[in-house]
């Protein structure tokens, strides 16, 4: 089976955690921690980064860091992974969702503004499989309306807006290192920020809210959302490797581009012009008027043995939202065809040309025949 993704660990990292079980850090103190998180910060020109268990605690920090009454609204795109929402509701706060755009896959900014209230306090915009959202006017309404900006960054890691990393553009910004994101660390993620009083009360709430003056005295709940010295010892040696990664990923986009482009019945990933794409994952969509649909396409391409995921399905339709009576009645076309008609399929690190080959062939033979 050639699968979606697979993590690519080599002798760097091996060296980094002997060195972690060696010398006994293998708790969340230690060197590898604080290297990580400069580094990390550093490569996404922030000041600081503050390394936690995994994207969605990142997430979940990150609204908590915001200190906003509950109720609040925070607008994200209707079509991302639960995390973002739950980070929300989690914390007692209202998700406001837009639309996303058909070509980019990331919400449509344009949306954003008919959906500000007096109760709005925040927009989380999210960097779609690799493409940057539309970031400058998304800025400008954030500065008209006095909205704080959370950007998750998990998907993108070394994309690029105009020039700036993302990651750089938020109050606030979160990565996950999952196994399948670009960089990774097994289970990981990071909240960054410029901003020394959101860095301070991010490094309390994933750790207790301890307090300084007296241990086991607590002014606040916060969460065990600690990142281990093993993980970050990873971390320190894959984001060494981040440009090579991302060339990598963009070359196996360019070589599906180049062989798929012809075939009529498929919309393909795209790269706006201001924009970097490090296509964390290749998605296709595939035309309403196809005798296939996502879901037998993917089990066509499962028996040649090659593995594919469905898109999202938008935070409009989710059961469990709908049973706390969130988005009734909301439609947001475009996610809901995406989600119905999106998959992508491999495009992990490891993968072969002629695996690549394979993939391209046995899509234009069920595609086109
Ligand atoms: C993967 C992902 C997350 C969650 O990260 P985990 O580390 O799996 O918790 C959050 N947001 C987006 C956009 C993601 O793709």
């Amino acid at each position: 089976m050639i699968l979606v993704s697979e993590p690519v660990v080599g002798p760097e990292e091996l060296a980094n955690i002997t060195d972690c079980l060696t010398s006994g850090w293998i708790s969340s103190a230690g060197k590898y921690i604080d290297e990580f998180e400069s580094s990390w910060a550093a490569y996404c020109g922030m000041k600081y980064g503050v390394a936690v268990s995994n994207g969605t605690a990142a997430l979940e920090i990150a609204v908590t860091c915001l200190d906003l009454e509950k109720g609040s609204e925070i607008i994200l795109p209707s079509f991302t992974i639960i995390s973002c929402a739950q980070a929300i509701t989690n914390q007692g706060m209202v998700p406001v969702v837009v639309d996303c755009e058909l070509d980019t896959w990331c919400m449509d900014v344009s949306k954003i503004e008919e959906k500000i209230t007096s109760k709005t306090k925040a927009i989380m915009p999210v960097h779609m499989y690799g493409h940057p959202v539309d970031m400058d006017p998304l800025i400008k309404l954030a500065e008209k309306y006095g909205l704080k900006i959370i950007e998750d960054a998990a998907e993108v890691h070394g994309g690029e807006y105009k020039g700036r990393k993302c990651g750089s553009m938020g109050d606030i910004s979160t990565f996950s290192f999952y196994a399948n994101k670009l960089i990774t660390t097994g289970e990981g993620g990071m909240v960054l920020t410029n901003n020394s009083e959101y860095a301070e009360r991010a490094q309390s709430l994933r750790n207790l809210c301890f307090e300084r003056e007296r241990r086991f005295k607590h002014n606040k709940i916060g969460f065990n959302y600690r990142m281990t010295n093993m993980q970050a010892a990873l971390g320190v040696a894959q984001v060494k490797k981040i440009e090579s990664i991302v060339e990598k990923k963009r070359d196996i986009a360019d070589y599906y581009t180049q062989h798929l482009k012809f075939v009529e019945s498929i919309q393909l990933p795209i790269e706006k012009n201001w924009a970097k794409n490090v296509y964390w994952v290749y998605g296709i969509i595939l035309d309403s008027d196809h005798v296939e649909t996502a879901v037998t396409l993917a089990a066509k391409l499962r028996e040649v043995g090659i593995e594919t995921r469905p898109f999202f399905v938008g935070m409009h339709e989710q059961p469990v939202f709908k049973d706390r009576g969130l988005f009734l009645g909301e439609h947001y076309p475009i996610t809901e065809m995406i989600s119905d008609r999106g998959l992508y399929i491999p495009s992990g690190l490891n993968l072969t040309v002629p695996q690549q080959d394979k993939i391209i062939r046995e899509l234009i033979f069920i595609l086109e025949k």
